[in-house]
């Protein structure tokens, strides 16, 4: 099973999913954690050039297609090997945030970026996502207050509209696989609700 965690920045999608997958491996299950890039040296490496700050002047297309070509080197590496060996994968992010962030919140249009993830991912779309829902202001504020703002200001406001806007549209698409958590809660009930959601999914 291929699981993806997705919501707004500080919807807690690294720590709620951390927190989960330590959960199911203590319950036993054959569970792996992973985020893009994953680890991966070379998915690393072409993140590391996505998100350096000297980097002002890429265009949106080149930055989906580094986003494309990372999201490929991470799952051929590593998702696709524990699928095989019937791993739960549980992955902070995938194909979805590339909808959100450069298909809609640049610009480029969610077909337009769904056309070069096909390319990348060959059809492995997740078997589920758990999406973290949080409002903007929630969420800005949880990253205001890990100090993490350096990235989000950046952007700008206008963009964090259209990220929030875009995952709005992202979950109505792909209604069937999304189980939407309440993400504005405290982190323990978004935790527990996570969990119940992962054992409705792991056993149907
Ligand atoms: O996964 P993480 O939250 O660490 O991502 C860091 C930043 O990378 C996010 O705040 C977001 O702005 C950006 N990002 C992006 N496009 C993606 C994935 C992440 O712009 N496809
Ligand atoms: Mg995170």
């Amino acid at each position: 099973l291929f699981i993806t965690f997705e919501g707004n920045d500080g919807s807690g999608k690294t720590t709620i999913s951390q927190m989960a997958y330590e959960k199911l491996k203590e319950a036993g299950y054959p569970v792996i954690y992973t985020r893009e890039p994953g680890g991966i040296d070379i998915a690393e490496q072409i993140r590391k050039v996505i998100l350096d700050p000297k980097n002002t002047a890429m265009d949106a297309r080149c930055e989906a297609l580094l986003y494309a070509a990372s999201r490929r080197q991470h799952l051929v590496e590593k998702v696709l090997p524990a699928l095989d060996e019937k791993k739960i994968v549980l992955c902070d992010r995938f194909v979805d945030s590339s909808l959100v962030y450069q298909g809609i919140a640049r610009g480029i249009g969610v077909d337009e970026v769904m056309q070069i993830n096909e390319f990348a991912i060959e059809g492995h779309m997740p078997d589920a996502t758990i999406f973290l829902d949080v409002d903007l202001e929630t969420g800005l504020a949880r990253v205001a207050n890990r100090g993490n703002m350096d990235r989000l200001d950046a952007e700008g406001m206008a963009f964090h509209e259209m990220v929030a806007k875009g995952y709005a549209t992202i979950k109505e698409k792909y209604a069937d696989r999304m189980h939407i958590v309440d993400a504005n809660k405290e982190m323990d009930d978004v935790l527990t609700q996570t969990i119940t959601t992962l054992l409705e999914i792991i056993t149907p």
